[in-house]
């Protein structure tokens, strides 16, 4: 599909293309670790045949000890390495993650990269995986040379190299086809990863196909579907009616959601609490230090709205000058902070958390983590028995079997608010940080209001769900 029908592809979400920003700031610090090299990156595809000429004049000038994204290919494979160093009369091929361990995932890219070099006729001393070191502490200037770690993968290469000349064969055959091939949808859309060509794919899958439904495993699922049973209605009529498969069936084919309502209100918070808060806490977790005493992926609170009653007086409280107007935010009931402008001050969110936490019998909010821990973590709570209750709706709505079509691909906070009120309003929660880190005053501004914004969500949901 990548070859012959490249456009069709699903477009990239804001968290893919934070993701892929992220491993090329790594890549380009990485470079300062064997310093001084030429970078042989290529504006646009069309310059692959050229820097490929060029890479392949490098290795033979004597001037030239290091090259960063050097281009190779052998045998219709074509392969950028992120680093490529003289090491006497061989060279020294580096590749860079932006992880703080090594996946099979890495080493079979390195097994092609080897497998292109060495049939390109490059000498290598060492094939070695660079990646992140967690242990490294921030003092000062980020120290490269400790901040990085590296593995060398030159045994594993080499074992596999056999392995990986036969699946460019059988691949290269593949894309010799003058169309794509036929193969049909199946468990390979969803994993390893999820295919950017769903898209297209699906098409022709009906919107409410039991495909779409998460209670059976996608094995389970394509198994059924090739045997025959092709439709809701088959499918139906070999399920248990109480199942949780058939439920969500059902919710398909009424374009609506399935809970398990009785597991919903058994988990309802009892007593009935007097004072409810809705908090939304944007959390970074850089991938190399920013600040002093930090390691890589280390996190800090970036901003937290709270909305409650207790926060009319957000609008005396003392504001950055970049921050929400406060006539604003006494408006939503609703306390904005933020060191948007100042990540060395992230700090203060700690305080200001407990002060503010401990007005409230219970704290509703939206996360795929478990914000206990992330509280804990921070001491904002020193022990779970607090006076307060942290509700995550996240977790109740997973126990609860809540299931609507959007969530196959993941329960977010922009599909709830679809499923349960018909509206699309909101944004990917990444969008947030993105602004926050914009170094902007505007897209800070915007943070903010998207803070706000989805902490109306969540508070709508939870009203909705246990008025
Ligand atoms: S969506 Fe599925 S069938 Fe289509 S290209 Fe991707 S993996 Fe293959």
């Amino acid at each position: 599909m990548q070859k012959k029908h490249p456009y069709l592809r699903d477009k990239l979400s804001i968290e893919q293309r934070a993701r892929f920003q992220r491993g090329t700031d790594v890549g380009v610090l990485a470079h300062e670790v064997f310093p001084g090299g030429i970078d042989m990156s290529p504006n646009s595809p069309s310059q692959f045949p050229k820097k490929v000429q060029e890479t392949m004049e490098n290795l033979s000038n004597p001037e030239v000890n290091v090259m960063y994204e050097a281009v190779f290919q052998h045998n219709d494979t074509l392969i950028m390495l992120d680093i490529l160093v003289r090491d006497g009369d061989r060279w020294l091929a580096v590749e860079v993650k932006s992880s703080l361990r090594l996946s099979d995932t890495y080493y079979n890219d390195a097994a092609l990269q080897y497998y292109v070099l060495h049939g390109c006729g490059v000498p290598l001393s060492d094939f070695r995986l660079m990646y992140l070191n967690g242990d490294y502490v921030k003092d000062g200037p980020i120290d490269v040379k400790q901040l990085f770690k590296m593995e060398s993968a030159m045994d594993y290469v080499v074992e596999r190299e056999d392995f990986v000349a036969q699946n460019v064969e059988r691949l290269k055959a593949v894309v010799a086809l003058p169309h794509s091939p036929v193969v049909n949808i199946g468990t390979q859309c969803h994993n390893p990863y999820p295919c950017d060509f769903q898209g297209h794919c699906w098409k022709l899958i009906p919107k409410n196909s039991f495909l779409f439904t998460t209670a059976m495993d996608d094995e389970a699922l394509f198994q059924s579907y090739f045997n025959g049973v092709n439709t809701n209605a088959k499918m139906l009529q070999v399920l248990d009616p109480d199942s949780e498969e058939a439920h969500q069936i059902e919710a398909l084919e009424t374009n609506s959601f399935y809970i398990d309502y009785k597991t919903l209100y058994s988990l309802a918070p009892q007593p009935k609490p007097k004072s409810v808060a809705f908090l939304n806490l944007l959390l970074d977790r850089p991938a190399v230090p920013e600040l002093d005493g930090t390691r890589p992926y280390e996190e800090m609170i970036l901003a937290f709205a709270l909305q409650g009653e207790h926060e009319q007086d957000a609008a005396i409280d003392p504001m950055p000058p970049t921050g929400p107007r406060r006539d604003d935010m006494a408006a939503e009931n609703c306390f904005v902070w933020d060191c948007f402008d100042d990540h060395n001050r992230w700090k203060e969110a700690i305080g200001l958390l407990i002060e503010r936490l401990s007005r409230y019998e219970l704290i509703v909010c939206f996360t795929p983590q478990n914000l206990t821990t992330t509280l804990l973590r921070h001491e904002i709570i020193q022990n779970q028995n607090v006076g307060y209750k942290i509700f995550n709706l996240y977790e109740v709505l997973q126990e609860a079997n809540f299931y609507h079509p959007a969530i196959k691909r993941g329960l977010t906070l922009q599909r709830l608010e679809t499923a349960l009120f018909d509206e699309a309003k909101l944004f990917e929660h990444s969008r947030i940080l993105l602004e926050a880190t914009s170094n902007d005053l505007i897209g800070y501004q915007q943070a903010r209001e998207d803070l706000i914004t989805e902490n109306k969500v969540v508070a709508n949901t939870y009203q909705h769900l246990f008025k």
